[in-house]
């Protein structure tokens, strides 16, 4: 590790959840590096903290390397130590924390959407403190993105400024503030934050919920400047009807609260330079862009027959906020109208694997799901880890279903509070008069519907056990799997093609060759899809 060097500009290190496109989900990746690299163009010196995830694309990083050192950081009442890498991504330095916590927190398939986020990520602020700090690094500003890094505000000057890392100054960007982490108050304590006096109103408190803090007021009110991805939004979320609970934070804060519009970073969105696509164009050059929406038709096997078809494309995260009730329309509102659709739509619930443990009904667990849950590391809810010492009447009469789910961490439902639980208590009811009997012991069309659950592969399975009631319930489980079903319905429909997953170099092909973008957001803070598609769009002339 080496310290900061002397230079005319200012040392500015970005401490980050992502950064395209090494660890990319949306437009924080995208502004982490474009900024990086305008700033560093600038003569700063920009560098960069990453936590070291598995799904990482390290065909990206250049000359990645373990340091020799190991940085030692608190969490839960002990040190725990980090490996630290380091790798150059796009030009800029970039180093990557690998925490050795038996949490295994960044070795889980995902960036984001895991059930231990808040201690993922709270861990990860607080190592990259460590780091600057045993690395007697001096930087002027220490920026930090959305609620995951925002406990690196309240964590400099509660505890690193007074140790001596002191030189900076704290920016906090929001990139949107309906993403705000918030968790029960006593979770902050984990990182070594004075729970009783930031859970206050004036702090970290919750504005909707005493008993919870919210890192993203947190860092509102512990950075030296905070700001939001465009004007506009800035403004917006200084109401109450967009503010997200925080207009009161941020208007009392009003004076350091500015919004800077986002912009793309022209060298990696130029049709006239990127490899991705079949063929470079420009606006001199529309030959290409026949071209380039030649071959991804050709690539999803889409007709070709009228080249003038006018092409659609979507490319989004599937959340709500995107409008997918919208895109959904827009799809076949474009087949009506004669057009070709082409979505590429990534969702935070990449996929689904259930597995179900079953308590047999002499008492003696067939799959013991404690057992089980205890190997993956499960701590469950109150009310899960309760119901696993048995059902009613000292029967072990629940089933169990441990779900793990590729970007949402683990999960377990019981047949407790679902709506088929009547069917089951009548069902309980004949098992425990055949066993009574003496008529066995397992009940043959419940262990058959077990293992067809078990054996469904993703997408989600139609579950009859009442899973499928809870799932639904959960918005975006239920849209992934509505589009799961329209992607399938036109699985060889000759125009329409809906490929369901995070995919960077299809995205600049399918930004290249559409004729037409739709972005139905129901809000958009700033969006960076928009601003690629005027790029394309100022490039062609048009
Ligand atoms: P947000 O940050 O809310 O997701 P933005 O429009 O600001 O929205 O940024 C989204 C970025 O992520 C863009 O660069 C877009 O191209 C990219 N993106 C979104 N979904 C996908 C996907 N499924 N595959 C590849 N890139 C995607």
């Amino acid at each position: 590790l080496t310290s900061s060097s002397t230079r005319a500009g200012l040392h500015v290190i970005h401490i980050a959840a992502e950064m395209a496109p090494v660890a990319k989900v949306g437009g924080l990746g995208d502004v982490v590096t474009g900024l990086g690299k305008a700033l560093q163009k600038r003569g700063h010196l920009v560098e960069i903290v990453l936590p070291k995830y598995d799904c990482m694309q390290y065909e990206c990083i250049c000359d990645l390397r373990a340091l020799d050192v190991v940085v030692e950081s608190y969490f839960d009442g002990r040190l725990f130590k980090n490996k630290v890498w380091v790798g150059t991504v796009e030009g800029l330095p970039v180093y990557f924390i690998e925490p050795h916590h038996p949490g295994n927190f960044f070795w889980r398939g995902e960036v984001y959407g895991e059930h231990d986020d808040f201690k993922r990520f709270s861990f990860f602020s607080r190592a990259a403190l460590e780091l600057l700090f045993q690395a007697g690094k001096k930087p002027d500003i220490i920026h930090c993105h959305d609620w995951q890094t925002a406990f690196v505000a309240p964590l400099y000057w509660d505890l690193y400024a007074p140790k001596g890392l002191n030189s900076a100054r704290i920016c906090f960007t929001c990139h949107n503030f309906e993403y705000q982490g918030s968790a029960p108050a006593s979770e902050l304590a984990s990182c070594g934050l004075d729970v009783h006096q930031l859970n206050r109103p004036d702090r970290m408190q919750d504005n909707s919920a005493h008993d919870r803090i919210n890192p993203v007021k947190g860092a509102i009110v512990f950075s030296n400047i905070v700001t939001t991805v465009s004007p506009t939004y800035a403004q917006e979320v200084r109401t109450a009807e967009q503010g997200r609970g925080l207009h009161v934070t941020l208007n009392s804060h009003a004076k350091k609260f500015i919004g800077i519009l986002n912009g793309i970073d022209t060298d990696v969105w130029n049709p006239a330079a990127d490899t991705s696509l079949k063929v470079q164009y420009s606006a001199n050059d529309l030959q290409g862009k026949a071209e380039n929406k030649e071959a991804i038709r050709r690539h999803l096997g889409l007709s070709s027959a009228d080249v003038r078809q006018p092409l659609v494309g979507c490319i989004t995260r599937l959340v709500p906020q995107k409008g997918v009730h919208l895109i959904r329309h827009a799809i076949y509102r474009t087949m009506e109208l004669g057009g070709q659709f082409v979505l590429l739509g990534s969702s935070p619930v990449p996929h689904i694997q259930v597995i179900l443990y079953y308590h047999g009904f002499d008492g003696r667990p067939k799959n013991s799901p404690k057992r089980a849950l205890m190997a993956h590391g499960f701590r469950g809810r109150d009310r899960e880890e309760s119901d696993l010492g048995g059902g009613e009447e000292g029967l072990p009469t629940n089933f169990f279903f441990y779900i793990k789910e590729r970007g949402r961490g683990t999960r377990v439902w019981t047949t407790r509070g679902m709506e088929k639980r009547e069917s089951f208590r009548e069902r309980r009811g004949k098992l425990k008069h055949k066993m009574k009997n003496g008529e066995g012991i397992e009940e043959p069309s419940i262990s058959a519907t077990l293992l067809k659950l078990h054996f469904l592969p993703n997408p989600i399975p139609t579950p009859s056990l009442g899973l499928h009631q809870e799932l639904a319930q959960h918005p975006t489980v239920a849209q992934k799997r509505e589009f799961e079903e329209i992607a399938n319905h036109f699985q060889s429909h000759k125009h329409v093609r809906l490929i369901l997953k995070y995919d960077e170099s299809l995205s600049h092909l399918i930004f290249a060759a559409s004729d037409m973008f739709i972005i139905p957001s129901i809000f958009e803070p700033c969006g960076l899809t928009q601003h690629v598609c005027i790029k394309e769009k100022e490039k062609k002339g048009r």
